[in-house]
């Protein structure tokens, strides 16, 4: 079940949520403690106004609620409140049993008995969830995992808890991926709200439509990106429609990944078939591979990772799709000479897929050391930014690889005299339009943009981990 988790003041604002997100949720949790009082001594009568079960929750401020009250106040109003149609009550674990136990079994409302840890994972989660079901409640814990290993605690409960009605949820940044595999982590239900700007907040839509979350099995192969920052990631754009063009089972996921080796202990529980690699972990992963291809092997860099029997196989899609747009350009001979502005990882990818091509390179970088070392192996020659107006002219192709220009309108060569003959590429694609490439476009050269290599690496990548071409009637929003 998906639950939207409901924080407004008034029950008439609850039902409007309700309707606009009702295609994607199947269950909600009334929290009583964000109603005004007026709305609170009513909340009784919302059930029978939905047509979705209700989870009734009211939380103190300490678990992470609005309310201030007294336990005695908050108690009175639980039990005024559970004369309506709930499915469920959430009832805290320090809550003293009594009354409120007796009148949800009268009234047919099944107990969630939850535990909440904004610090941390406990070590002893897992007889946490027994203590909390031994009366046959459904056991709630939404704890706060800090690492990668803290993430394979939580999805280790679908096995040290198996057979216990449970909702495990990992709050926070690094929780996310439970909130999407929630029935990975054998819980019952997962919880999403409109607020997505907490981290690790999913929207319902996203849940429901992109990650087909309700729809996860034993059977669903899980593949995903693992980078830090990861959640910027467009790539869960590109692949989940795709999968779900060619009807295959399978869910693509975004990682925060703190650790790469608890990763691929992670991976291997819930046996992934492959993931991509984005910043800082392309170099790193390589320790773990067990077969690479030649561009890995040039280019130092791993972007996706498939498994293959009894092994990791890395390869660099990065390469390829930096070339696919400009492929015909090079193919008539339009390119011979390059211009590689920034000496960064991505320029790596670049640059040999440029000289395997046999163009001529010339690296200009802020740091010319980086640039200098670059063009040793690659056979170019390297020169600092400062210069590059020197090079006006006698360029056909300018690829901009910095990260100057990402989410902010400027330019790592700002002024440069182009002649409107070159053919301009910039790689980063947020913004799409750079000033790089307004500058260039003003003066009318060929643009190609970041968002181009973007996809296409992306499909590569989908080739690499279905075995199938990339559907053509998927055009992902990125
Ligand atoms: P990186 O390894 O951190 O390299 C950053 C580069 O930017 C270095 O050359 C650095 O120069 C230069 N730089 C940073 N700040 C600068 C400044 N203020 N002035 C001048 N130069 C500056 O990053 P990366 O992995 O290569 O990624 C670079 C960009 O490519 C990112 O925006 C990323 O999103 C984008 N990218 C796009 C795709 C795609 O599919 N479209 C794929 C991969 C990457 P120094 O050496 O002097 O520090």
């Amino acid at each position: 079940m998906i639950c939207y988790v409901l924080s407004d003041t008034t029950l008439e604002k609850c039902r409007m949520t309700i309707q606009k997100n009702r295609r994607w949720i199947d269950a909600c949790e009334l929290r009583i403690d964000f109603l005004d009082e007026e709305n609170r001594a009513i909340a009784s009568s919302f059930p029978e106004t939905v047509d979705i079960p209700v989870i009734l929750t009211h939380r103190r401020k300490i678990d992470g609620g609005q309310f201030t009250g007294s336990e005695k106040q908050r108690k009175a109003e639980l039990l005024k409140a559970m004369d309506g149609a709930f499915a469920y009550v959430d009832l805290e674990e320090d809550l003293k049993r009594g009354e409120l136990d007796s009148k949800a079994e009268r009234n047919g409302i099944k107990i969630i008995r939850s535990y909440h840890n904004f610090e941390r994972v406990p070590d002893d989660i897992y007889a946490k969830v027994m203590q909390l079901a031994r009366r046959g409640d459904v056991a709630k814990v939404a704890v706060t995992p800090h690492s990668v290993q803290d993430l394979i605690t939580l999805f280790n409960a679908e096995r040290e808890n198996r057979g216990i009605d449970k909702i495990i949820i990992g709050m926070g940044e690094y929780g996310m991926p439970t909130r999407i595999l929630y029935r990975r982590t054998g819980s019952i239900l997962t919880f999403c709200s409109e607020n997505e700007t907490a981290p690790g907040q999913i929207s319902a839509q996203k849940l429901r439509e992109l990650y087909h979350a309700d729809e996860v099995n034993d059977r669903t192969a899980i593949y995903g990106i693992i980078g830090n920052p990861v959640y910027h990631s467009s790539s869960p754009q590109i692949h989940n429609p795709a999968f779900r063009a060619i009807k295959f089972n399978a869910v693509y996921v975004p990682f925060l990944v703190d650790n790469v080796r608890y990763f691929f202990m992670l991976a291997e529980l819930l046996k992934m078939r492959g993931f991509s690699v984005t910043i800082p972990h392309k170099i790193e992963v390589l320790s773990y591979l067990g077969d690479i291809t030649r561009e890995v092997k040039q280019i130092g860099s791993c972007n996706t990772v498939v498994r293959k029997p009894g092994l990791w196989k890395g390869s660099n899609t990065d390469y390829y799709g930096f070339l696919r747009p400009i492929e015909n350009d090079m193919d008539e001979g339009r390119i011979r000479r390059a211009l590689v502005i920034g000496a960064g990882g991505a320029s790596q990818a670049v640059i040999w897929a440029l000289r395997n091509r046999r163009i001529k390179v010339t690296i200009l970088n802020r740091t010319l050391e980086k640039a200098k070392a670059i063009a040793k192996v690659n056979l170019c020659t390297a020169d600092t930014i400062e210069n590059a107006p020197l090079y006006a002219g006698k360029v056909d192709l300018i690829v901009q690889t910095t990260s100057v220009g990402l989410g902010e309108d400027v330019s790592p060569i700002a002024g440069f005299p182009f002649t409107g003959r070159e053919i301009c590429y910039d790689i980063i694609y947020k913004p799409r339009m750079t000033r790089f490439l307004k500058d260039a476009q003003e003066k009318g050269c060929t643009l190609h943009f970041g968002e181009e290599m973007l996809l296409e690496q992306g499909k590569l990548q989908f080739e690499a981990f279905t075995g199938y071409h990339y559907p053509k009637q998927v055009h992902p929003e990125i």
